[in-house]
């Protein structure tokens, strides 16, 4: 889960890493007033998306006056942000955050990751901040400074300070840039982040070190245990099709195709997308029900699925093994009872009480149809999608 700027920067200010004052605002009054607050003649206005690169795209700027808060902000609200990192149907702005403009000298690149490959939290830092990471890797790969924390002890200050040491961080800064490299892994770890990065992290004309940007993911998987933290949860900047179903209990991912796919666990649905595409169709989503699917789950699935006016196929495609193929046959017929649909389902069902679930579906008088293997179901899909009414007036009673 994504968070907003002004969040991560109160979390990591509660770590002892150091932000510029600032103050949040839902419209152009208030985003004046905010300046107004905290004083001064020079605001940075800060467009508030789940998305980085918002500099380049317009949503960063600097102001003068109230007058040209007012100005800036009245563009921004409302509107949706494109960067290279939203897509092209960019974010919403609907909060902004103003803060105190800052002189500085240096910007430095400071991100903490998973290292999949040492299985540990990764530092990765460079002296050249205020680019993204990909083109510092590509232009100024010599810069990037990389360092693995042992979980057992975590980040120790000699190797913080030897961080700051290769950043080329003044000695007068060094304490302060540990207490910085300290804050952040401290809040990486306690709170169960995959990603913390401040971009640019300055050294400013007052010589302090100062977070300008911040931008935080957390784990899905753990946030039931940090209520804090899954509080500050923002649905507007969520595609709305996975909000819902994140809100259900279900993983869903929004594609661009028109078969709907609903599936039991994660490899089982790769797997099935790919077939979809072999068979020559294009996946409008990924839905995994999970291992335990109740007939109510999979009910909620088909209403999900169905609220994607894009789908024109629905495949269920289940491996029961935890799972049994009579309750998802119950589910998907129970679904399609309550709330009928007008494009073709196609199940497919291996595994676990595999006969129970195929009597079901036959027995149930609905439109089903009905395939042996993944590739079968996909070609039915596809063709299904594909070929006109009658020719799937024909397959549905196949
Ligand atoms: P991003 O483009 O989404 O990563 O947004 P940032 O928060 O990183 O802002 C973009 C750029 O605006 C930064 O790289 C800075 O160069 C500049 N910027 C942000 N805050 C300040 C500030 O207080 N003073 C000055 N002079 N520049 C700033
Ligand atoms: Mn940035």
């Amino acid at each position: 889960m994504d968070i907003h700027e002004y969040q991560a920067k109160e979390i990591l200010s509660r770590f002892g890493v150091t932000v510029p004052s600032g103050g949040l605002a839902y419209s152009p009054e208030q985003a004046a007033y905010r300046a107004r607050e905290l004083g001064g003649n020079r605001w940075i206005v800060k467009a508030q998306v789940h998305a980085g690169g918002r500099g380049k795209a317009g949503g960063v700027k600097l102001c003068n006056s109230e007058h040209e808060i007012q100005d800036a902000t009245n563009d921004m609200f409302g509107r949706k942000l494109v960067t290279h990192q939203t897509g092209p149907e960019g974010k919403g702005i609907y909060r902004v955050y103003v803060e105190s403009a800052v002189d500085f000298n240096r910007e430095i690149y400071l991100g903490f990751v998973l290292d999949r490959t040492s299985q540990r939290v990764m530092i990765v830092a460079s002296s050249e901040g205020g680019m993204e990471i990909e083109d510092i890797s590509a232009n100024k790969p010599e810069s990037i400074v990389r360092s693995t924390v042992e979980p057992a002890v975590g980040l120790q200050e000699f190797q913080a300070r030897e961080i700051a040491f290769a950043l080329g961080i003044p000695n007068s800064l060094t304490q302060q840039m540990v207490r910085t490299l300290q804050g952040c892994y401290r809040a990486f770890r306690e709170l169960d982040a995959t990603m913390v990065e401040i971009n640019p992290l300055v050294i400013t004309a007052d010589n302090r070190i100062l977070a300008l940007d911040a931008k935080m993911t957390f784990d899905s998987n753990a946030l039931f245990r940090h209520p804090q933290v899954s509080e500050l949860r923002d649905k507007s900047q969520e595609d709305p099709r996975e909000a819902r179903a994140a809100d259900r209990g279900l993983a869903y991912i929004g594609l661009t195709g028109n078969i709907g796919c609903i599936v039991n666990g994660a490899g089982l649905a790769m797997a099935t997308m790919d077939t979809i595409k072999l068979a020559g169709g294009e996946p409008a989503n990924f839905l995994d029900i999970g291992g335990g699917a109740t007939p109510e789950r999979v009910a909620k699935a088909f209403r999900l699925v169905m609220s994607d006016e894009n789908v024109q196929a629905i495949l269920v495609n289940i491996f029961a093994g935890i799972n049994r193929c009579d309750w998802v046959a119950e589910g998907v017929v129970q679904a399609l009872k309550a709330n009928p649909v007008d494009v073709p389902v196609i199940v497919r069902l291996a595994g676990t009480n595999v006969e129970e679930g195929q009597k079901i579906l036959a027995q149930s008088g609905l439109p089903i149809i009905r395939a042996g293997s993944l590739m079968e179901a996909a070609e039915r899909a596809v063709g299904a999608w594909k070929n006109d009414q009658k020719q799937n007036t024909k397959m549905r009673a196949i």
